[in-house]
């Protein structure tokens, strides 16, 4: 047993850089990190340093990235169909790679993995998991992972969690996210059982009962008496925001205090208008995703994505080029997990098609150590570069959401025309007060709107952006559940 969480916390900061994940380890370090806070309340402010990994100079940094590379080219180019018959076409030694010769390395396309996922399964791995992407836009990616894998990423998670105190053993946790996000949802409800807490999956149920569950009441031993915890889509949640403001829900009748949102865009607007559903929540927001799991991003408190550089790394790359960006240019992120991540499945230089700009130092933020960039701007194929810069996705849903007169999920869609873009967005009631609302608030974050047009009827729209709570699962029962 450990002397103090302070102890236990930097024995979890050399477990999870050590090679392998030891699960017994991870295992024992929940039990306890549990039992100091059954005996203390709390894990003390010492604990938020460690589970993010040391604090690198620039110079440390850049050398624990090229031998994490290295490593994991080498098993790249030795143990995976893909990855051998490139670095043979490139005639470069992944063993002696520098950083300069990253950008060497062609960037992995998203169809290369969705065309092919078994050409990157390392021979010799014991993969025990496919799982595959949601498919909101397009045809499922697929990527395999260990048993093992799977069971230190929910350590992990679980002591993550405990550490910041978002989820602990009282907590009722309800998970609204798609059924057929496997991985996240098993990582995930293996954490949230791992720290003793309760969990359920709703799927992407009618938002009517999904609310219908949030607010119920429970009389479990040891529990909160309501679901505390609520792990959702962006889009889902506009939908019972909605749902619930129209249904006479107020704050009163949950217990909700985290949300976890993402997998989308998080706006501004869309935490404002929830917070009058479920009050004074606290959000917690990332980024991740299969593909590149589990190198992903933390938010921080100032607003940027922090990438922790000896977990995996992250380049901006310039879209046409494909090489890297300017400081302040847009790119695309182009990620690389490193080892002891990624045991079955192996990518180098991902192209994940998500925009972001570069977030450059000194920064006063709590993980001004990592990796920085913006909050994500959208996807490369949904935005549009006009003769005077980029409309993103993000301008327009955080100029739509931040409007009572659209109801969320904001359903929109731009494309390019001559001058500018134009926009169509689903409104309640359509009049000149909210036409020139939503051109005011289009302007007023940057975007060149030439044309406006509105709809009352959503599946009037012609270009409407993908939406998650649209992957929509279906009950048994054509009414609603009475609690
Ligand atoms: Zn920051």
């Amino acid at each position: 047993m450990f002397e103090s969480a302070f102890a236990q916390l930097r024995y979890a900061a050399s477990v999870l850089f050590a090679v392998p994940f030891d699960l017994r380890s991870l295992d024992r370090l929940v039990d306890g990190i549990l039992a100091t806070k059954q005996e203390f309340g709390s894990l003390g402010a010492d604990s938020a340093e460690f589970l993010g990994g040391p604090e690198l100079d620039e110079e440390t940094r850049r050398d624990v990235q090229i031998r994490r590379f290295r490593k994991q080219a080498v098993r790249a180019a030795e143990e995976t169909d893909y990855y051998s018959s490139q670095f043979t076409t490139l005639g470069v030694d992944p063993s002696r790679l520098t950083f300069e010769d990253i950008a060497r390395i062609p960037v992995t396309p998203k169809k290369a993995l969705l065309n092919n996922p078994d050409a990157f399964v390392r021979r010799g791995s014991n993969p025990a998991f496919r799982t595959t992407t949601t498919g909101t836009t397009g045809k499922p990616t697929s990527v395999y992972f260990t048993a093992r894998e799977i069971q230190a990423t929910g350590l992990l998670a679980a002591i993550s969690f405990l550490q910041s105190g978002q989820i602990t053993p009282e907590d009722i946790v309800q998970i609204s996210t798609s059924s057929r996000a496997t991985l996240g949802n098993t990582c995930f409800s293996q954490a949230v059982q791992r720290i003793g807490a309760v969990w359920y999956q709703t799927g992407l149920v009618d938002p009517a009962q999904a609310l219908a569950l949030l607010s119920e009441s429970h009389h479990l031993p040891g529990k909160k008496n309501r679901a505390s915890f609520l792990n959702t889509y962006a889009s889902y949640l506009g939908e019972l925001v909605e749902c619930g403001l129209n249904s006479g829900y107020s704050p009163k009748d949950f217990g909700v205090d985290h949300i976890s949102v993402g997998g989308e865009i998080v706006t501004e607007g869309l935490k404002r208008r929830c917070r009058k559903l479920f009050g004074s929540v606290e959000f917690i927001q990332s980024y991740a995703m299969t593909e590149t799991w589990p190198f992903g991003a933390t938010f921080c408190e100032e607003g940027h994505l922090h990438f922790e550089p000896s977990q995996g790394l992250l380049e901006i790359v310039d879209p046409d080029t494909a090489q890297p960006g300017k400081p302040g240019q847009t790119g695309t992120m182009v990620v690389t997990p490193f080892a002891p991540y990624r045991e079955a499945s192996v990518v180098l230089r991902y192209d994940t098609e998500d925009l972001v700009q570069p977030v450059f130092g000194p920064l006063g933020c709590s993980l001004k150590h990592w990796t920085a960039t913006t909050d994500l701007l959208g996807k490369l194929r949904l935005a549009i570069r006009t003769a005077n810069g980029w409309v993103y996705p993000r301008q327009i849903r955080e100029a739509l959401e931040s409007l009572e007169e659209v109801p969320l999920p904001a359903r929109c869609g731009f494309w390019a025309i001559e001058g500018g873009v134009a926009v169509e967005v689903a409104v309640r009631k359509i009049d000149s007060s909210i036409r020139n609302r939503i051109g005011q608030s289009l302007e007023e974050r940057g975007v060149p709107v030439c044309e406006l047009y509105l709809e009352e009827d959503p599946s009037q729209l012609q270009h409407q952006l993908p939406l998650r709570c649209d992957l929509r699962e279906i009950l048994f029962e054509r009414s609603v559940i009475k609690l």
